[in-house]
């Protein structure tokens, strides 16, 4: 592969200085150089930039469409009544209907929601999957409230926002703190809400469903699927076979733990895990399956093996495990390192302790832009997430069309035309990246905003 040999210029800002300043004072947008959303539309705009973008179409990107807020009571088991807010944000939907996941999270932002939105439409676009960017929210802990209170408060918000969204207008998806039995909930609440007319159309609402109830095959393991596919297809050329490929997971939920098992099951060794309960170590590799099962029972990673660990070095075994810190974690020397937990995470302090070849990022945004110079400048190569992490649109989108068509694929389908997205998306990434000598993010980006940017040259601008 290419060495990069111009780092995307957002890289090297300065803390108070975006690149895009000039747009963020056009639009009169206060500049926080901690926001989330800030940082991500200065990296986009960056590419744009590059591509010589139109100015109107930046401006345009800049700003999400509709940014919709929702407040609604749900009774609690207790009989008390709690006031929950909720989001709604639709970035683009130049390419097609908005589609993005929702999160139920404490820390859920208006600024945070409105970043995974525009990834959203970055996302579909690299993927060319014919959807726009959307994402959702609702600040709870999902983890503090009993199943009775998690429907409640999944009904209500579905019915806040159902005339908002639609499966020809914005199709949600699960995302951190939600999974397929909410998505059943927001479903059957939609189409009880539309009426008995629409009922059948109204299924493809929502994606990630329960394959009883027109899910797809293979959806639950999308995106790490996707995050294995691009890594079986860039790291060999790096002269890094997945034999024997030494990994590291922060965060084992669905996107890591799928990652883990699908990675290990293709010979690489999985050897430390960290999540919001703690970090875990074993040189011999982990048994993925097994701590998947662990997760399950326990909430975390945290206490995994630990019966067996004091046997881990002498008798060279995968069931314990160690348990390690943050910064040990993080200076666990491995070949690839996949951040799958939340946003922000690798910053200028961790980014100085981490030992890896190549960062694949499974998570939406892990890496803060000052993280990511400090890793360039190791030369540490990222795979950025709009890459690695489009498994599960991608998916998401074979779902709509089977429930648009009212048919059923099988796995091996599913599996194979994923890796086709997967494998198309990595490439047009790597073109991108010879073409404009940039790094790989905003290699991603620029293929997507082509994409984006030959389409309003199409349609041209209402009215
Ligand atoms: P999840 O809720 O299943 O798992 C989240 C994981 O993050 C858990 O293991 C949790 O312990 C860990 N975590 C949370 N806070 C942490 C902390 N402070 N330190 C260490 N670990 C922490 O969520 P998920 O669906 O696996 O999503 C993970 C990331 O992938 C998110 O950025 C999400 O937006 C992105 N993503 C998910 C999908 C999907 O299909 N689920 C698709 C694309 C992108």
């Amino acid at each position: 592969m290419t060495k990069a040999t111009i780092v995307a210029p957002s890289l090297g800002m300065q803390p108070s200085a975006f690149r895009s300043a000039s747009i963020f004072d056009e639009l009169g947008m206060k500049q926080d150089p901690d926001n989330l959303y800030l940082q991500t539309i200065d990296a986009v705009l960056t590419a744009a930039e590059i591509l010589e973008l139109p100015h109107h179409l930046k401006i345009i990107l800049a700003q999400p469409k509709n940014e919709i807020m929702v407040h609604f009571p749900v009774m609690m088991s207790d009989g008390n009544y709690r006031l929950f807010k909720g989001y709604r944000v639709q970035h683009n939907n130049a390419l097609g209907p908005y589609k993005g996941g929702i999160r139920y999270h404490h820390d859920v932002s208006l600024d945070d929601v409105k970043a995974l939105a525009l990834l959203m439409t970055m996302k579909c676009s690299l993927a060319r999957v014919p959807f726009g960017g959307g994402k959702g929210g609702v600040k709870c802990d999902p983890r503090a409230l009993d199943s009775a209170e998690l429907m409640r408060v999944s009904r209500r918000f579905m019915a806040a926002i159902s005339r908002h969204i639609g499966p020809d207008v914005d199709i949600p998806a699960p995302d951190v703190g939600t999974n397929a039995q909410i998505m059943a909930w927001f479903a059957d609440t939609y189409q009880t809400m539309v009426g008995s007319t629409s009922r059948n159309d109204a299924l493809g609402v929502v994606t990630g469903k329960p394959v009883d109830m027109g899910g797809s095959l293979g959806r639950e393991k999308a995106t790490g699927q996707g995050v294995v596919d691009v890594v079986s297809e860039i790291l060999p050329d790096m002269g890094l076979p997945l034999k024997g490929l030494k990994v590291s997971i922060l965060g084992f939920g669905n996107v890591g733990s799928w990652t883990g098992r699908l990675i290990e099951s293709m010979g690489a060794k999985v050897i430390a895990v960290m999540d919001h309960t703690g970090g875990i170590r074993n040189d011999e590799g982990l048994n993925t399956e097994t701590l998947a099962l662990h997760v399950a029972a326990t909430g975390g990673v945290a206490g995994f093996g630990a019966a067996n660990s004091a046997t881990i070095t002498g008798m060279h075994t995968q069931e314990g495990a160690e348990p390690i810190s943050n910064e040990e974690f993080y200076r666990t020397p491995v070949d690839l390192l996949v951040p799958a937990a939340m946003e922000q995470m690798i910053t200028p302090q961790n980014a100085d302790w981490i030992d890896a070849k190549v960062i694949a990022e499974g998570a939406n945004a892990p890496t803060t832009p000052a993280g990511e110079r400090k890793l360039l400048e190791r030369g540490i190569e990222i795979l950025p997430a709009i890459l690695c992490n489009s498994g599960g649109v991608t998916v998401s989108y074979f779902e709509w069309v089977q429930n648009k068509t009212s048919t059923y694929w099988d796995v091996e389908k599913v599996d194979t035309d994923l890796n086709r997205h997967m494998v198309m998306a990595a490439r047009r990434t790597q073109l991108a990246r010879q073409r404009y000598e940039v790094d790989l993010r905003t290699a991603a980006y620029i293929a997507a905003l082509e994409q984006i940017g030959k389409v309003y040259a199409m349609r041209g601008i209402f009215p």
